[in-house]
């Protein structure tokens, strides 16, 4: 890689910059998925919005491949290049609440942490994922899942504006009064437009203590939970948060299936809507409790540490038939030895679906549930096997696909994988929107919409 002249970048650029022999070089590139090795030419960290017209300006001038960086857990990687420059918003952090309007603002390289700390210190709560290390910008770019969805939808339900810095270097904001066209793009397909420098969220009131845990049984039983968790889906109340899970971990019990549930109502309402799911005798583990939701939000952030090896494969599924169910019992058993895996599935509906599709460019609010396969690993030598197996492992569910795919967990890229994210319409209104934000695609690093 031949070394870039940073001079003129450097004159005045408040944040830091790495270059390849810089000590903290080999930290600044590392990404959440330890699948991705990369080595870009440099990574910068802006101090603010100038830096980053700055570092975009340079980039191109340079002719270098840009890629920006929030959380770093895009799963294919796309926050990391060889060779080019990532324009990493880890300096640029913050939330600022106003209690009266129920907003937040969240500067562009926040994480969920940040947001949800801030939100509940007054009481208030945004919709977001449920690892809090997640950056809160390719999250929301996306989509935005997490255990408040059918109550309040996913994350980009409650963005009301963005800023970013477009292709050629401009601020601009985009809101349902502002560049509304764009605004529609931003809430599925945001990593295509910009660099959002900074989020407008709606907040909404919540108490902040959840009823929340996961009852898991032996896996010969998985039909009968699968059954439960069905009846759950359809009767429980909008509060009600379910997954239903298949998974071998590295204890010796085995693979098990399990439900795991959040529950936002009262804990009497928690008490009624969950007799039946902890009615089922001899689980092996019960660990459904009151707890705060701030508690919650952090619980897997140890299991999902960064330095893992991760592969995933995601759909929307229009039912959750029992050949299915049988058909992950069946594959779970050949989850390479030394990996942890398993197949987990949301409820969908309700509040995403209250939204009408058209709404935003994110596609598949009509499926009943989101199903993915899912794979940890340390050992090298499991890279092959393991992501084969989720490969393998999801096919069976595309006979049971609804229209649309989560954007965030697509890790396959090229072909017509794009046009399978949004559907044929959306992704040629997707393209003309392209056309006139990024017409020569500077931001290219992420399920690529080709201007
Ligand atoms: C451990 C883990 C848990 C997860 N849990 C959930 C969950 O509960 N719900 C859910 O919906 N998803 C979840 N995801 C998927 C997650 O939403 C995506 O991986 C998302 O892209 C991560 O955002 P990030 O900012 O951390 O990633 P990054 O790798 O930093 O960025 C991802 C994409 O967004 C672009 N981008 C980043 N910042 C900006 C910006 N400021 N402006 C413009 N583009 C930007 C990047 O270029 C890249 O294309 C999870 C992923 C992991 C690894």
């Amino acid at each position: 890689m031949a070394p870039v002249d940073v001079g003129r970048l450097a004159d005045g650029f408040a944040g830091e910059i790495v270059r390849p022999d810089d000590p903290g070089y080999d930290a600044a590139r590392a990404v959440w998925n330890s699948m991705i090795e990369r080595r870009p030419a440099l990574v910068v960290r802006p101090a603010g919005s100038d830096d980053v017209v700055a570092a975009l300006l340079f980039a191109r001038e340079q002719a270098l491949v840009v890629a920006v960086r929030c959380g770093g857990h895009s799963i294919p990687g796309f926050s990391t290049c060889d060779d080019g420059i990532v324009i990493d918003l880890s300096r640029m952090r913050g939330v600022e609440v106003d209690s009266e309007r129920r907003t937040a603002r969240v500067r562009g390289g926040s994480l969920l942490a940040e947001l949800d700390d801030a939100a509940q210190a007054h009481g208030l709560v945004c919709p977001v994922g449920v690892v809090s290390h997640t950056g809160v910008a390719g999250l929301t770019l996306g989509g935005g899942m997490g255990r408040l969805q059918r109550k309040l939808g996913l994350t980009i339900d409650s963005l009301l504006a963005v800023e970013l810095v477009t292709a050629d270097g401009r601020v601009v904001r985009a809101s349902e009064n502002e560049n509304r066209e764009l605004f529609w793009g931003m809430r599925g397909a945001g990593a295509n437009f910009g660099i959002v420098t900074s989020f407008e969220f709606q907040l909404h009131p919540f108490d902040g203590l959840v009823t929340h845990g996961t009852v898991t049984h032996p896996i010969e039983r998985a039909e009968e939970l699968a059954e439960r968790y069905r009846e759950l889906v359809e009767d429980g109340p909008d509060e009600l948060w379910t997954s239903f899970g298949i998974a071998v971990g590295s204890d010796a019990r085995g693979p098990v299936a399990s439900v795991s549930v959040l529950h936002s109502g009262s804990s009497a309402e928690a008490a009624r809507d969950l007799a039946g799911l902890r009615a089922l005798a001899d689980p092996l583990e019960d660990s459904v409790e009151s707890r705060p939701y701030l508690t919650t939000q952090r619980l897997f952030d140890a299991p999902m540490e960064w330095g893992q090896r991760f592969a995933m494969k995601s759909s929307f599924l229009a039912s959750l038939p029992e050949a299915l169910v049988r058909d992950w019992v069946e594959r779970i058993s050949r989850v390479p030895a030394g990996a942890e895996g398993g197949f987990s599935v949301w409820a969908w509906g309700r509040a995403i679906a209250a939204v009408p599709e058209e709404e935003t460019a994110f596609t598949g609010r009509d499926a009943a549930f989101w199903a993915a396969a899912e794979i940890v690993w340390r050992d090298r030598a499991l890279d092959d096997p393991c992501r084969s197996w989720a490969r393998a492992a999801a096919d069976t569910a595309a006979a049971h696909a609804a229209v649309g795919r989560y954007v965030n967990d697509v890790t396959e890229v090229g072909g017509d994988v794009v046009r399978t994210i949004y559907g044929d319409a959306k992704y040629e209104r997707l393209v003309a929107l392209k056309r006139e934000w990024d017409p020569d695609n500077v931001f290219r690093l992420n399920q690529n919409i080709r201007p």
